[in-house]
């Protein structure tokens, strides 16, 4: 039964279109994040209600039961998520919608008599199949069920030009004949594609492309929009296609790569590879107590969070590790790298959960002078965003990527379980300077130790 009017539904859709937008303009920031998190959800609600209300629907008990499973897997899943498994939680959630556009547009074929009608078929098809793969690859990669390592073969750039050749051709045939049978190899081709495009991407490359794939769905979703005739799955695809576009591109500059050098380059020879071998060198290792002392008597420190923390649970031990210096009068800032931990604004995240006040969360840009005039810098669990391999060594997977200048501190506090790399896999020559000492220790552990003795001072 219908009960909205034609103008009903479309206030109501340009009201779910302003609940998107400011939910984008709400995660622009850590403090009003949880706000826009919820406008967001409120305009998803609202169109799917508008959807039941404006829409003569069939198979309702059966879209129900799809709601019902949906929701009652991904809630939990959703819950108990750990704060470093969100961006394969983001790749299998972006996989899944890019997927369900495409099985759209399918279905859809058979009433799409208009060929141009039939080309917004095509492109949904073969951009969502395109998502879902690689989506599915970059999960597989990030939750380590397959090599996080660049994953290539001899005939590879051959193979995903003969695919992507296929493609455009069975395109185009569906295009012009509307063709069921060449629809399904068109789907099949664009799950080669995308499985083929992710393989060889490796490393600190990975995250990137998870937001590209975001992007490509958001794009599956716009044209599933023109296919299905709903302007809201328009709107709210081009805005999924261009934030993730501003993403990817944000990210990519951040780790001083380019987007198509990322996706190409890994063609050519895997770009990403690091080496994970660890020396046996020796290192100068601190105890909590004489970690303690160089922090307790310092002017200025600055604390540089990293994975590691985030692993360790130890944020609200950092928290309290800061005040506890700031109450000797000492100075305390936090660095905080765009790409330490696993996602975009992560260290933001943790560290508002301890509530460390964003005054004393510094951006990288602002950060870089002030590490000359720091006493100590306190490494904690980061490794690959304080590596100055990013600026000497050309062969370097991180080669290229702006880093925390924490080399020009007086001295160096590294906090971490052992001499085992990063993400990237590679050594850090930081661990072996001089001016550098390392607490070994789960990082949570560690800071309570040094806090514990800088209370005893
Ligand atoms: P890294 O991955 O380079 O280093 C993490 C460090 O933490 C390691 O040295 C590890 O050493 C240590 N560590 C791990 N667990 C613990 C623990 N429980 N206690 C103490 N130390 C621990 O992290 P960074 O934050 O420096 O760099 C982030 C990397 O991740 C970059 O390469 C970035 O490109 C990549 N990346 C970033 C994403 C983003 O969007 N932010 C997304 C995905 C990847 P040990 O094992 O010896 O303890």
């Amino acid at each position: 039964m219908i009960l909205l009017s034609p103008a009903w539904t479309s206030l109501l859709y340009l009201a779910a279109s302003v609940c998107f937008i400011l939910a984008l303009r709400g995660l622009s920031s850590p403090r009003s994040a949880r706000r826009g998190n919820l406008i967001g959800a409120l305009g998803a609600v609202i169109a799917v209600v508008t959807v039941f209300l404006s829409v003569r629907l069939a198979n309702i008990p059966w879209i129900l039961a799809a709601i019902a499973v949906g929701s009652l897997v991904a809630a939990p899943v959703a819950r108990r998520v750990k704060m470093t498994q969100m961006p394969q939680l983001v790749a299998l959630f972006n996989g899944v919608g890019g997927g369900a556009a495409a099985l759209v547009a399918f279905l859809e074929l058979d009433h799409a008599p208009d060929p141009w009608l039939r080309l917004a078929i095509v492109f949904t098809l073969l951009v969502g199949a395109v998502s879902f793969a690689g989506s599915a690859v970059t999960f597989a990669k990030l939750q380590e069920l397959i090599t996080t390592r660049p994953i290539l073969f001899p005939g590879l750039p051959v193979l995903m030009a003969a695919v992507l050749v296929a493609a455009v051709a069975a395109a185009a045939v569906v295009m012009a004949t509307g063709s069921t049978a060449l629809a399904v190899a068109l789907l099949v081709l664009g799950l080669a594609a995308g499985t083929l495009l992710v393989l060889p991407v490796g490393g600190a490359d990975v995250p990137i492309v998870i937001s590209l794939l975001n992007a490509f769905t958001g794009l599956a979703v716009a044209a599933s929009g023109v296919v299905l005739g709903n302007v809201l799955l328009v709107v709210a695809g081009t805005l999924v296609g261009a934030s993730g576009t501003i993403l990817t591109r944000a990210m990519a500059a951040a780790m001083g790569r380019s987007v198509a050098g990322i996706l190409f380059g890994a063609f050519r020879g895997g770009s990403t590879a690091g080496s994970t071998v660890v020396s046996e060198r020796p290192v100068r290792s601190s105890s909590p107590e004489d970690v303690a002392v160089l922090l307790g008597y310092a002017q200025h420190v600055i604390i540089v969070p990293g994975y590691g923390l985030a692993v360790a649970q130890g944020q609200h031990t950092a928290a309290e590790l800061a005040q506890a210096l700031e109450a000797r009068g000492i100075t305390v800032e936090f660095a905080i790298h765009p790409v330490a931990g696993r996602m975009p604004g992560h260290m933001n995240v943790l560290l508002a959960e301890a509530n460390v006040p964003y005054e004393s969360l510094k951006e990288m840009g602002e950060i870089n002078g002030e590490f000359k005039t720091a006493d100590v810098a306190l490494v904690v669990g980061a490794n690959d965003v304080v590596n100055p391999a990013a600026k000497s060594s050309p062969g370097s997977p991180i080669y290229g990527m702006p880093i925390l200048e924490v080399a020009a501190a007086r001295q160096v506090v590294f906090l971490k379980r052992s001499m085992r790399p990063g993400f990237a896999g590679i050594e850090n020559e930081l661990l072996y300077e001089p001016q550098t000492s390392l607490l070994f220790g789960d990082a949570k552990e560690s800071l309570a130790k040094v806090l514990g003795a800088v209370k005893a001072l």
